[in-house]
């Protein structure tokens, strides 16, 4: 437990909760009660606080805005059954900031800083963290930069905040993604491992052509030869092929997902075989016309595990075998659902409590 931080916390004089119909959460319409915020200035993170969640005012100039400097990254709050509130591996969110932000020239956060925010914030906000099946307390670190400067270098001034809003499951169905092969995400010494904001921007456009098309989301191919799986928009993409668990290796052009990691984990812990490495697109189109395509599946914090319906490619459209004939995903979705909650044991220390 971290309680050193000096935060000064200005409480809401009114609650906005009663505006979330908490049987029917739409993902991340409402936000939660309060807001952190720090600025960087003259080399230090400096004037924590915790205030209500609001507006507030940028300059026209902001270099964030114009250039794009902002980073950001995405963890989950769950209630367990008595009542405590369990954060998902929020270190390795805590890393990976750090990560995206010298990528960035974005200033690093301590993980004793991060962690001291997130739990602040989180325990003043407890009662917007909701407890049905599927849902959770979204919660939202972002740094971008601050200075009124519209020429191009690193900034010297900074904003960290943390927003939360609750949330219910991201898709509602069974995804139909497609393979995308004209359009790049990242390529080689590019920024993709980072999560940094000008690489969701940049998938807008091919992503609604897509969805044009009907699919809800891409499946990004490398950018040299669009012969090899990269992942998803929001998530890292695994398949089972026969009996092995198959997913691109991770590389400085795909995000580094703790719901990767983690799958990863228990299936290993299983005893499943397990290949990290680079997986060809033939390789899977193959398999799903030969029947060999068991499951695939997105992973990542907001859609957790998001079952694939069906695979288009090259103008078909591949289906996958039923979703509740599926095993590895069913039963890993189970497994990963009952560890955020507390309902088994906490076997891989991935559980923060607060
Ligand atoms: N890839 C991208 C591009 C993402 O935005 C995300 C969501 N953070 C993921 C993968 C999954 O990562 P995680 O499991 O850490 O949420």
């Amino acid at each position: 437990m971290i309680d050193t931080l000096d935060i000064q916390i200005t409480q809401s004089q009114s609650s906005r909760i009663s505006e979330i119909d908490f049987d029917h959460i739409e993902f991340a319409r409402i936000y939660s009660d309060h807001m952190f915020v720090s600025n960087y200035n003259d080399g230090e993170w400096q004037d924590n606080e915790i205030v209500p969640y609001d507006y507030f005012n940028i300059s026209p100039a902001n270099t964030a805005i114009h250039y794009g400097q902002s980073i950001f990254e995405g963890l989950k709050a769950y209630k367990a059954g008595d009542g405590r509130t369990l954060i998902f591996r929020p270190t390795d969110n805590s890393k990976r900031l750090n990560k995206s932000a010298q990528r960035m020239c974005i200033p690093s956060v301590s993980e004793e800083f991060f962690m001291g925010a997130l739990t602040e914030l989180i325990s003043l906000d407890k009662q917007w963290i909701p407890d049905r099946p599927d849902t959770s307390l979204y919660v939202r670190p972002f740094i971008f930069s601050m200075d009124e400067y519209i020429g191009i270098r690193p900034s010297a001034f900074f904003k960290f905040m943390i927003i939360t809003c609750p949330v219910g499951p991201y898709y509602s169905t069974p995804v139909k993604v497609m393979i995308e092969t004209h359009y790049t995400r990242a390529a080689s010494g590019g920024a993709g491992y980072a999560k940094a904001a000008g690489n969701y921007g940049a998938s807008l456009y091919p992503a609604k052509l897509a969805q044009d098309k009907g699919y809800h989301q891409l499946i990004w191919t490398d950018a040299k030869d669009h012969k090899y799986i990269e992942e998803s928009g929001t998530m890292n993409i695994m398949f089972v092929i026969a009996d092995t668990l198959i997913t691109p290796a991770v590389s400085d052009t795909i995000l580094d997902g703790i719901t990767r990691d983690s799958v990863i984990t228990i299936a290993k812990d299983w005893g499943m075989k397990v290949e990290e490495r680079k997986v060809e697109v033939e390789e899977v189109i193959g398999a799903a016309k030969d029947g060999n395509l068991k499951d695939a599946f997105g992973t990542g914090t907001a859609a957790t595990i998001a079952h694939i319906e069906l695979i288009g490619y090259d103008g078909k459209d591949y289906m996958l075998p039923p979703v509740e004939i599926r095993e590895f995903s069913n039963k890993v979705l189970k497994e990963l659902n009952n560890i955020k909650c507390g309902k088994i044991k906490d076997r891989f220390n991935w559980i923060y409590t607060i």
